[in-house]
């Protein structure tokens, strides 16, 4: 029998079986590649590597047998041409944008970014004298009206973190790209399973890892996927392999096997985000609750468009009583944790405004709609009936 080609395959089954290279020891499980370097019978079997005419692993700074297969499972899973893995989501997204622009050059931006992305675009590019305007990135005139002038880049996050603002990403990429500008989408919130921003228009898609393709609360890492793996190498590629954010072989092993679980997990986290959200805005208590699979959503039909019918496994909510509420709240939870992260398994909960932006300042924080009264939930894979039960006697006080 021969192995199928993988873009024949569901998707379901491409994040169970794409990428695997069996060792001659035929293992099941993927095999861990714990080596920094790698050795060659001969100096000329050396030069061979090095002049590209026998291409193979060489130093693992570069590239891995276990790596390789995390990033072609994934690579196969969002139907791109081409994965670069990364220590974490973070160094995925400089990658990306450093890789892509020079002195002089234009980014137009989301505001409401994850908080080190913005503080990447705000603080760090333009030391080294690129320009970002930043757009209220739900607003299409507000991107015509920053894309009627060139730009290199375009960088968005839909939903957006903590405000699940869901942005038109077709919309988006067709204005960016008659601009001149490339597109990057960081899909983190909707998960390969949700959102294809390839099919929407995007040139670059990055994740973090860390959230739900691991999914269990283990180990960091990011990716960086394209359709052009020539321009990739030329771009972010060699930032890469140059400046050595290098995904770890033994995170590369966790996230192929969060991979494999993926989609029941994202599946089932949905679900139980759709009835904790209907519970949420049946309180009293609750001043309105921003997830995009209710219809009150601002953006509840494109998001069903464009996330595959659902509103995805995050969402937030206010309190009435402010902080102050928001905080007694949380105390009083029993089950849910109070944490930054998201996308585990355990169901964690957020007061962004004090923790994930309390470094960005009070007014930039206020125009992205991170108010005081504002928490976010990261919905893991326990009951529905015992979160919303946790929810309801910290909500009763
Ligand atoms: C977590 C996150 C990142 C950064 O990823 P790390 O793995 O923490 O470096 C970037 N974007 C979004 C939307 C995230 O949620």
């Amino acid at each position: 029998m021969t192995t199928p080609d993988p873009e024949t395959l569901d998707l379901s089954t491409r994040l169970i079986r794409a990428g695997q290279v069996r060792s001659p020891h035929k293992e099941t499980a993927e095999a861990i590649y714990m080596n920094s370097g790698y050795v060659y019978d001969s100096a000329e079997e050396a030069e061979a590597a090095f002049d590209g005419s026998a291409p193979r692993f060489v130093y693992s700074r570069v590239g891995s047998p276990t790596v390789k297969m995390f990033e072609d499972r994934l690579a196969a899973a969002e139907g791109a041409r081409i994965c670069h893995a990364t220590a974490s989501g973070m160094a995925a997204v400089q990658a990306a944008l450093t890789g892509l622009v020079k002195a002089g050059d234009r980014i137009v931006s989301g505001r409401a970014l994850f908080t080190s992305c913005r503080w990447i675009l705000s603080d760090f590019l333009p030391r080294f004298g690129v320009t970002v305007e930043f757009v209220d990135a739900v607003d299409l005139s507000a991107w015509e009206a920053a894309l009627a002038r060139p730009a290199t880049l375009v960088l968005l996050e839909s939903p957006t973190n903590p405000t699940m603002e869901v942005i038109d990403i077709a919309a988006v990429a067709a204005l960016a790209h008659a601009a001149g500008a490339k597109v990057v989408v960081d899909n983190v919130f909707a998960t390969p399973l949700l959102q294809h921003p390839f099919e929407l228009g995007a040139d670059l898609v990055v994740y973090s890892a860390t959230k739900h393709i691991d999914g269990q609360g283990r180990c960091l890492g990011g990716a960086i996927l394209c359709n052009d793996p020539e321009w990739a190498e030329q771009t972010y590629g060699v930032f890469l392999r140059h400046t050595g954010p290098t995904l770890s072989p033994f995170n590369a092993w966790t996230l192929l096997k969060g991979l494999e679980t993926l989609e029941l997990r994202v599946e089932r986290a949905c679900a139980t985000a759709q009835a904790v959200a209907e519970f949420l805005d049946s309180r009293p208590e609750v001043a309105r609750v921003l997830y995009p699979g209710l219809k009150s959503h601002p953006q509840h039909a494109l998001a069903m468009r464009q996330m595959n019918g659902s509103g995805g496994p995050m969402l937030s909510f206010a309190l009435k009583g402010g902080k102050a509420a928001a905080f007694a709240m949380m105390n009083r939870l029993g089950l849910i944790d109070i944490s930054n992260n998201l996308g585990d398994a355990k169901s964690l909960i957020a007061h962004p405004c004090t923790s994930t932006h309390q470094s960005r300042p009070e007014a930039e924080r206020l125009e992205c709609g991170i108010t005081p009264d504002l928490v976010r939930l990261s919905i893991g894979l326990e009951s529905a009936k015992d979160l919303i039960a946790d929810l309801g006697q910290a909500l009763d006080g």
